[in-house]
């Protein structure tokens, strides 16, 4: 995890704001949103911490919050969880994920994830020893091939890791590849781990949670996290649903990573977690206009684009501009169009980036003026 001088190696998220701070271009790389969530869940917070709600919250989150999250399941997918033995609370989706990778993972063992994949899901999975095994996700619209993913998964594997709104590429797993993936794990015995941060901005089809196809529950460990849905990524608050002795393998992990976390945000998260339907409608129908917004601009300006059907997250080709090298684009971008973006590169191994250079990944989790300047400076690229 080191850089080959010793040092730290900065993610490709924090070089990326750390470019667009240095340069003042449009930062469309970090996803993070640039306004805040619902005022009731920010009024929340600000209460708890007056209230006093401010030492060590219980090792596996506070029960309001253990409990908003079950009726979450159960409302919007009819899970019915445990709320005391089947919800984890965690440091948002990330300690989620290590926690998850650290506790089922021994030296050796296989996690299958698709590729280009979120960075977190290597290094965990590199800090376990275990082997990551993926199956590739090819423009343009970023589906796997059903048989190399059957090739993929083999009694070796211990974990299939699934991401649906996926990161970068904006695709959602269709149910029919959700299916496979359970058949999968039911024969070589594998456990489904979904990483589904971004259930709440699907723009086709409600989210379907694997953990509700049939034969999924026992084995499938579901992580989200509250900082998408309420535009509080600095929060950190994430979770983690799956069966009472999965969730207490996690807890083990997890009282060794951070013991416990975030006690006023997370009676906070458990208001917004409530919140009437009208608002998580409302949050998917918002950012659906602004990748309007963003992707009409990046085809204005001569880019390929895949349009995506749920998350942050547009993948555009550099291509047919020019462009070949998607990294040494985006190191330019800022001179070139006052904008910053992502390439593709970053989210895969080295040895398979050509099949993914010319890519860039642009954020539209931004205000509509911001995404409408951007488009209009991307105009001149061309
Ligand atoms: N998984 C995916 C796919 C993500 O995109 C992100 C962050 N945007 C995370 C996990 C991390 O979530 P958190 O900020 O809750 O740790
Ligand atoms: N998940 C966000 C992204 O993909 C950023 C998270 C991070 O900086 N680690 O841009």
């Amino acid at each position: 995890l080191l850089a080959a001088d010793g040092t730290v190696a900065a993610t490709i998220f924090a070089e990326m704001s750390a470019l667009a701070q240095r340069t003042g271009a449009i930062n469309l790389g970090q996803g993070f949103p640039d306004e805040d969530g619902p005022a009731e869940v920010l009024d929340a917070a600000r209460r708890a911490i007056s209230d006093g709600v401010n030492q060590y919250p219980p090792g596996r989150g506070m029960p309001v919050l253990l409990e908003a999250i079950a009726a979450h399941q159960q409302r919007f997918y009819g899970i019915r969880l445990d709320p005391q033995r089947e919800v984890l609370v965690t440091a948002g989706a990330t300690e989620a994920i290590a926690a998850v990778i650290l506790a089922f993972v021994r030296a050796g063992d296989e996690v299958v994830t698709f590729e280009p994949f979120y960075d977190s899901y290597g290094a965990t999975i590199a800090l376990a020893g275990g082997t990551h095994v993926t199956v590739p996700l090819l423009a343009p619209d970023f589906q796997p091939d059903l048989d190399r993913l059957r090739d993929a998964v083999t009694d070796r594997t211990r974990v299939i890791l699934v991401n649906t709104p996926h990161n970068p590429t904006g695709a959602v797993l269709p149910r029919a590849t959700l299916e496979l993936i359970v058949e999968l794990a039911e024969r070589h015995d594998a456990l489904i781990v979904t990483d589904e941060v971004y259930e709440h901005l699907t723009f086709e089809a409600p989210h379907v949670p694997i953990a509700t196809l049939p034969g999924a529950l026992d084995r499938t460990i579901s992580i989200s996290s509250g900082g998408k849905t309420f535009n509080t990524t600095g929060w950190k608050i994430g979770w983690v649903s799956a069966s009472a002795a999965n969730i207490t393998a996690i807890l083990a992990v997890k009282q060794f990573l951070t013991y416990v976390n975030g006690a006023p945000f997370q009676p906070a998260i458990a208001v917004g977690l409530g919140l009437p339907d009208a608002f998580f409608t409302g949050i998917a129908a918002t950012l659906a206009a602004k990748r309007d917004v963003l992707s009409a601009g990046l085809v204005a300006a001569g880019f390929t684009v895949s349009q995506p059907a749920g998350g942050y997250f547009v993948v555009a080709d550099a291509a047919p501009l020019g462009f070949d090298d998607g990294a040494e684009l985006c190191r330019r971008l800022p001179e070139l169009a006052g904008v910053v973006a992502v390439p593709i590169t970053a989210f895969v191994h080295e040895e398979r980036r050509a099949g993914y250079s010319s890519l860039l990944r642009f954020a539209y989790c931004k205000k509509f003026e911001l995404l409408e300047r951007a488009a209009g400076q991307l105009a001149g690229l061309g």
